[in-house]
């Protein structure tokens, strides 16, 4: 049987290079967002800029983004630029741009900038069109992401800031942030994930010790020896970009050995017989299918590259090894007696689902082994029903996926559709609320 291996080259395609720029973007003009609105979207990641997409096409032009950073999708690109990641893991089809009304699609987008794209870059669209696997640069997503914001007026609808409190009552929703509040009548919560910590047993909990980090945090030059924790892609990106600077990798990986897979998750749960495994079924059912199917795994592409610089001692891999403890200067203690020195260590631990638990009281969250009651059709709070959740939060009503661009558009779709029918449905109670905030 021969086994397809893509190439490590698929991975280099080059960042930050001159695009052709769009229409002048205006930014929101003023400082603060209005006090009032129809939606409020908490997030511009690229959840949050589907939903505001898919909100625009719905007639649902009265929005108000507010982001920590105010920048869409910002906070995507910073964390592959920090790790030095060129391409998506996600094909073409996968994309923020909205099902069902002709926006343009990224495959497109990316033929229209045929000029600026390298031979393996145009090569990958050939195998996209041609319905096989392909490799989406950065740059030609990051562009898309940006058309995407200008043409559905949504860099003008997003504010800078961080948002405290999402208190929700029976007909609207106030959405305090540090600087502004916004009162709406819906709020939709597309928040991310943030890193998951290592384990209090390492050092005693709280900021790592001098000389580790965690994924997301630039890794400091110089040292001799790295050591990189976690069988993620991530890891695969912090692992390569240590032998490209000529260091002396340690991966420690807890399995028993790292896994190698196309998609983030089994490519079944991008589709809908896969998400269906998810509908109806009991709680523990779905927390058994997102533990078996949620697991760290690396692009194939990667494979060639580890393989060989573990052959030739560039890369030390110390497999199905778990860490106990993390001692200063540093050294990682492995369950087998062993201590890796090295000069600096990243934890790259996976992360976790920000599923609005310190922002809405609880009994809104109704929060469940750390995931949110959500209705399995509209993604709305069970607790709060004039709030949803766009994004890995919706893991387990949609599936594994719902973290990933794809797992976005699913869910937007429902989302979108089920704000634009409330609207429409409590057209005279909206004036009233509107007419409160504007008080
Ligand atoms: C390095 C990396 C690479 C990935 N590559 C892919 C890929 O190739 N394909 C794929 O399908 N998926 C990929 N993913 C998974 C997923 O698509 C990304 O995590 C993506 O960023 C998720 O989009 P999001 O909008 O849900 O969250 P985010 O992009 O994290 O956006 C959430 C936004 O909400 C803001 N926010 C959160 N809380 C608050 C608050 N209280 N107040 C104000 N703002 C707030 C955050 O600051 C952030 O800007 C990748 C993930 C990572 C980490």
């Amino acid at each position: 049987m021969i086994t397809f291996v893509p190439e490590p080259h698929l991975l280099d395609s080059p960042r930050g290079r001159e695009w052709p720029v769009l229409p002048a973007t205006r930014a929101a003009v003023t400082p603060e967002p209005p006090p009032g609105a129809d939606v409020v979207i908490v997030g511009a990641g690229p959840a949050g800029l589907a939903v505001a997409s898919a909100l625009w096409h719905h007639g649902v032009r009265d929005v108000v983004v507010v982001d920590r950073d105010g920048r869409p999708c910002g906070r995507f690109f910073d964390r592959v630029d920090l790790l030095g990641q060129r391409v998506l893991r996600s094909p073409y089809e996968h994309h923020p741009g909205v099902e069902g009304y002709r926006d343009c699609e990224l495959l497109d987008f990316a033929r229209l900038h045929w000029s600026v794209l390298t031979p393996v870059e145009r090569r990958e669209i050939r195998m996209a069109q041609a319905g096989h696997r392909s490799v989406v640069p950065v740059d030609v997503f990051e562009a898309y992401c940006r058309h995407l914001a200008a043409s559905h007026h949504v860099t003008e609808r997003t504010w800078r800031g961080s948002v405290r409190e999402v208190l929700p009552t029976s007909d609207a929703v106030t959405v305090r942030a540090d600087r502004f509040s916004v009162t709406a009548r819906h709020a939709v919560l597309c928040l991310g994930e943030e890193r998951r910590s290592a384990p209090d047993t390492w050092w005693g909990g709280g900021h790592p010790p001098r000389g580790v980090s965690y994924w997301d945090e630039p890794v400091p030059p110089g040292g001799k020896r790295l050591a990189v924790v976690g069988a993620g892609l991530t890891a695969a990106h912090l692992i390569s970009t240590g032998l490209a600077q000529g260091r002396e990798v340690h991966w420690v990986v807890r399995e028993a050995g790292e896994r190698y897979q196309c998609a983030d998750v089994n490519s079944s749960f991008f589709r809908p017989e896969g998400r269906a495994r998810f509908d109806g079924v009991s709680w523990s059912d779905r927390l058994e299918l997102m533990g078996r199917f949620r697991r760290a795994s690396i692009m194939f592409e990667f494979r060639p590259m580890l393989e060989a610089a573990e052959a030739e001692g560039r890369l030390v891999v110390h497999r199905g090894k778990a860490i106990t403890k993390v001692t200063p200067g540093v050294a990682l203690h492995l369950e087998d007696g062993s201590r890796v020195p090295v000069d600096h260590a990243v934890l790259a631990l996976g992360t976790t689902p920000s599923i609005g638990d310190g922002l809405m009281p609880d009994d809104a969250v109704l929060d469940r082994g750390g995931w949110p009651q959500l209705d399995e059709r509209t993604f709305a709070y069970v607790g709060a029903p004039r709030v949803f959740a766009v994004g890995a939060a919706a893991g387990m009503a949609l599936g594994p996926a719902a973290r990933n661009i794809d797992g976005h558009r699913v869910a937007t779709a429902r989302v979108a559709a089920t704000v634009a029918e409330n609207l429409r449905r409590d057209t005279p109670v909206r004036t009233a609320a509107k007419d409160h905030a504007r008080v």
